[in-house]
Protein backbone atom coordinates (compact mmCIF):
# COMPACT_ATOMS: atom_id res chain seq x y z
CA UNK A 1 0.00 0.00 0.00
CA UNK A 2 0.69 3.30 -0.96
CA UNK A 3 0.00 6.66 0.55
CA UNK A 4 0.37 9.53 -1.96
CA UNK A 5 -0.28 12.69 -0.27
CA UNK A 6 -0.15 16.23 -2.41
CA UNK A 7 1.07 19.50 -1.53
CA UNK A 8 0.13 22.54 -4.04
CA UNK A 9 1.99 25.62 -2.31
CA UNK A 10 4.16 26.36 1.09
CA UNK A 11 4.21 29.67 3.00
CA UNK A 12 1.94 32.29 2.01
CA UNK A 13 0.34 32.86 -1.53
CA UNK A 14 1.06 36.32 -2.56
CA UNK A 15 -1.24 36.27 -5.15
CA UNK A 16 -3.89 33.75 -5.92
CA UNK A 17 -4.22 33.05 -9.88
CA UNK A 18 -7.60 31.02 -8.78
CA UNK A 19 -9.95 32.26 -6.48
CA UNK A 20 -9.83 29.76 -3.02
CA UNK A 21 -5.95 28.41 -3.85
CA UNK A 22 -4.73 29.96 -1.03
CA UNK A 23 -6.89 27.33 1.13
CA UNK A 24 -4.74 24.67 -0.35
CA UNK A 25 -0.85 26.07 0.36
CA UNK A 26 0.45 24.91 3.78
CA UNK A 27 2.62 27.15 6.89
CA UNK A 28 6.09 26.22 6.39
CA UNK A 29 6.36 25.18 9.84
CA UNK A 30 4.03 22.84 9.64
CA UNK A 31 5.06 21.73 6.25
CA UNK A 32 8.93 20.77 7.63
CA UNK A 33 7.34 18.85 10.38
CA UNK A 34 5.66 16.97 7.66
CA UNK A 35 8.42 16.24 6.05
CA UNK A 36 9.92 14.86 9.33
CA UNK A 37 7.54 12.15 9.29
CA UNK A 38 7.47 11.44 5.86
CA UNK A 39 11.10 10.32 6.42
CA UNK A 40 10.26 8.12 8.63
CA UNK A 41 7.65 6.28 6.19
CA UNK A 42 8.72 4.63 3.20
CA UNK A 43 4.93 4.08 1.81
CA UNK A 44 4.56 7.64 1.74
CA UNK A 45 5.30 9.44 -1.85
CA UNK A 46 5.13 12.95 -2.53
CA UNK A 47 3.77 15.18 -5.07
CA UNK A 48 3.62 19.21 -5.78
CA UNK A 49 0.83 20.30 -7.66
CA UNK A 50 0.68 23.53 -9.64
CA UNK A 51 4.51 24.67 -9.92
CA UNK A 52 4.75 27.13 -7.05
CA UNK A 53 8.30 28.62 -6.63
CA UNK A 54 8.28 27.55 -3.11
CA UNK A 55 8.58 24.42 -5.05
CA UNK A 56 12.19 25.22 -5.48
CA UNK A 57 12.64 27.89 -2.81
CA UNK A 58 10.87 25.99 0.47
CA UNK A 59 10.37 22.16 -0.41
CA UNK A 60 13.91 21.48 -2.59
CA UNK A 61 16.13 22.06 -0.07
CA UNK A 62 13.87 20.33 3.28
CA UNK A 63 13.36 17.56 0.61
CA UNK A 64 17.37 17.18 0.20
CA UNK A 65 18.13 17.55 3.90
CA UNK A 66 15.99 14.58 4.38
CA UNK A 67 17.35 12.70 1.55
CA UNK A 68 13.24 12.30 0.29
CA UNK A 69 12.51 12.81 -3.56
CA UNK A 70 9.13 13.78 -4.94
CA UNK A 71 7.29 14.19 -8.48
CA UNK A 72 6.62 17.90 -9.17
CA UNK A 73 3.66 18.11 -11.21
CA UNK A 74 4.19 21.61 -13.64
CA UNK A 75 1.47 23.65 -15.87
CA UNK A 76 2.79 24.35 -19.64
CA UNK A 77 1.32 27.81 -19.42
CA UNK A 78 2.90 29.02 -16.22
CA UNK A 79 6.68 28.68 -17.95
CA UNK A 80 6.85 32.12 -17.93
CA UNK A 81 5.02 33.21 -14.96
CA UNK A 82 7.11 34.68 -12.48
CA UNK A 83 5.24 32.74 -9.43
CA UNK A 84 5.84 29.73 -10.83
CA UNK A 85 8.06 27.38 -11.74
CA UNK A 86 10.51 28.31 -14.91
CA UNK A 87 12.70 26.30 -16.69
CA UNK A 88 15.94 26.56 -14.90
CA UNK A 89 14.10 25.61 -11.77
CA UNK A 90 12.81 22.85 -13.43
CA UNK A 91 16.58 21.33 -14.44
CA UNK A 92 17.20 22.41 -11.11
CA UNK A 93 14.43 19.68 -9.67
CA UNK A 94 15.39 17.30 -12.02
CA UNK A 95 18.88 17.43 -11.50
CA UNK A 96 18.37 16.78 -7.47
CA UNK A 97 16.80 13.59 -8.40
CA UNK A 98 13.01 14.66 -8.67
CA UNK A 99 10.42 13.75 -10.84
CA UNK A 100 9.04 16.13 -13.17
CA UNK A 101 5.02 15.85 -14.23
CA UNK A 102 2.48 17.09 -16.09
CA UNK A 103 -0.55 19.35 -14.64
CA UNK A 104 -1.69 20.33 -17.95
CA UNK A 105 -1.29 23.75 -19.65
CA UNK A 106 -4.09 25.81 -18.73
CA UNK A 107 -5.09 24.50 -15.19
CA UNK A 108 -8.65 23.73 -16.47
CA UNK A 109 -10.71 20.76 -15.48
CA UNK A 110 -10.18 17.78 -17.87
CA UNK A 111 -13.53 16.61 -18.05
CA UNK A 112 -15.43 17.55 -21.32
CA UNK A 113 -12.62 18.81 -23.41
CA UNK A 114 -13.28 19.36 -27.05
CA UNK A 115 -10.04 17.11 -29.25
CA UNK A 116 -8.28 20.76 -30.00
CA UNK A 117 -8.08 21.69 -25.68
CA UNK A 118 -7.32 17.66 -25.14
CA UNK A 119 -4.23 17.83 -27.71
CA UNK A 120 -2.81 20.84 -25.78
CA UNK A 121 -3.54 19.46 -22.43
CA UNK A 122 -2.24 16.34 -22.88
CA UNK A 123 0.38 16.19 -25.78
CA UNK A 124 1.70 20.04 -26.06
CA UNK A 125 2.08 20.54 -22.24
CA UNK A 126 3.90 17.05 -22.24
CA UNK A 127 6.02 18.33 -25.05
CA UNK A 128 6.73 21.71 -23.59
CA UNK A 129 7.60 20.56 -19.64
CA UNK A 130 9.97 18.05 -21.18
CA UNK A 131 11.76 20.51 -23.39
CA UNK A 132 11.61 22.73 -20.62
CA UNK A 133 13.40 20.44 -17.78
CA UNK A 134 14.98 17.98 -20.39
CA UNK A 135 13.31 15.01 -18.76
CA UNK A 136 10.75 12.40 -20.15
CA UNK A 137 7.24 13.08 -19.01
CA UNK A 138 5.30 9.99 -17.67
CA UNK A 139 2.88 10.96 -15.76
CA UNK A 140 -0.09 13.38 -15.23
CA UNK A 141 -2.03 14.78 -12.47
CA UNK A 142 -5.59 15.90 -12.86
CA UNK A 143 -6.26 19.43 -12.42
CA UNK A 144 -8.99 20.34 -9.42
CA UNK A 145 -8.94 16.29 -9.12
CA UNK A 146 -11.82 15.99 -11.84
CA UNK A 147 -11.78 13.57 -14.02
CA UNK A 148 -13.95 10.85 -16.39
CA UNK A 149 -14.23 7.42 -18.02
CA UNK A 150 -12.85 10.02 -21.29
CA UNK A 151 -10.29 11.70 -19.60
CA UNK A 152 -8.75 8.20 -18.60
CA UNK A 153 -9.49 6.89 -21.91
CA UNK A 154 -7.74 10.40 -23.65
CA UNK A 155 -4.53 9.94 -20.98
CA UNK A 156 -4.35 6.24 -21.90
CA UNK A 157 -3.96 7.09 -25.53
CA UNK A 158 -1.42 9.72 -24.94
CA UNK A 159 0.66 6.61 -23.53
CA UNK A 160 0.79 8.32 -20.10
CA UNK A 161 2.07 5.49 -17.41
CA UNK A 162 1.24 7.05 -14.30
CA UNK A 163 -2.27 8.79 -13.65
CA UNK A 164 -2.98 10.90 -10.24
CA UNK A 165 -6.89 11.49 -9.15
CA UNK A 166 -7.16 13.69 -5.47
CA UNK A 167 -9.49 11.04 -4.52
CA UNK A 168 -7.99 10.46 -0.86
CA UNK A 169 -7.39 6.88 -0.22
CA UNK A 170 -4.47 4.38 -0.24
CA UNK A 171 -3.08 3.39 -3.82
CA UNK A 172 -1.41 -0.14 -4.63
CA UNK A 173 1.82 -0.41 -6.02
CA UNK A 174 1.96 -0.45 -9.62
CA UNK A 175 -1.88 0.50 -10.35
CA UNK A 176 -1.94 3.15 -13.23
CA UNK A 177 -4.60 5.53 -11.35
CA UNK A 178 -3.18 6.54 -8.22
CA UNK A 179 -5.16 8.56 -5.90
CA UNK A 180 -3.90 11.04 -3.79
CA UNK A 181 -4.91 12.99 -0.82
CA UNK A 182 -4.59 16.70 -0.83
CA UNK A 183 -3.57 18.55 2.46
CA UNK A 184 -4.62 22.41 2.99
CA UNK A 185 -4.03 24.96 5.13
CA UNK A 186 -6.28 23.58 7.66
CA UNK A 187 -4.15 20.36 8.20
CA UNK A 188 -1.69 20.37 11.00
CA UNK A 189 0.90 17.40 11.63
CA UNK A 190 -1.32 15.34 13.26
CA UNK A 191 -4.05 15.34 10.55
CA UNK A 192 -1.28 14.80 8.57
CA UNK A 193 0.14 11.80 10.74
CA UNK A 194 -3.46 10.26 10.60
CA UNK A 195 -3.54 10.02 6.82
CA UNK A 196 0.09 8.56 6.84
CA UNK A 197 -1.17 6.12 8.79
CA UNK A 198 -3.25 4.84 5.83
CA UNK A 199 -5.88 3.02 7.88
CA UNK A 200 -9.00 3.06 5.67
CA UNK A 201 -11.85 4.26 7.55
CA UNK A 202 -15.48 4.52 6.26
CA UNK A 203 -14.27 8.20 4.46
CA UNK A 204 -12.01 6.11 2.35
CA UNK A 205 -14.53 3.63 1.29
CA UNK A 206 -16.90 6.19 0.49
CA UNK A 207 -13.84 7.78 -1.08
CA UNK A 208 -13.46 4.40 -3.46
CA UNK A 209 -17.01 4.10 -4.38
CA UNK A 210 -16.84 7.91 -5.97
CA UNK A 211 -14.01 7.20 -7.57
CA UNK A 212 -15.46 3.87 -9.32
CA UNK A 213 -18.13 6.33 -10.11
CA UNK A 214 -16.27 8.67 -12.00
CA UNK A 215 -14.33 5.98 -14.28
CA UNK A 216 -17.49 4.83 -15.19
CA UNK A 217 -19.32 8.25 -16.02
ZN1 LIG B 1 -3.71 22.09 -9.53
Amino acid sequence: MIVNVCFHGIGVSRREREPGEARYWMAQDVFLRVLDEAADRPHVRLSFDDGNRSDVDIALPALRERGLTATFFALAGRLDDPASLSPADLAELRSAGMSIGSHGWEHVPWRGLSDTAARREFVDARRALAQASGATITEAAFPLGRYDRSTLRRLKSAGYRTVYSSDRFPARPGSWLQARYSVSSTDDVESVRRVMAGRPGAHEARNVAASMVKRLR
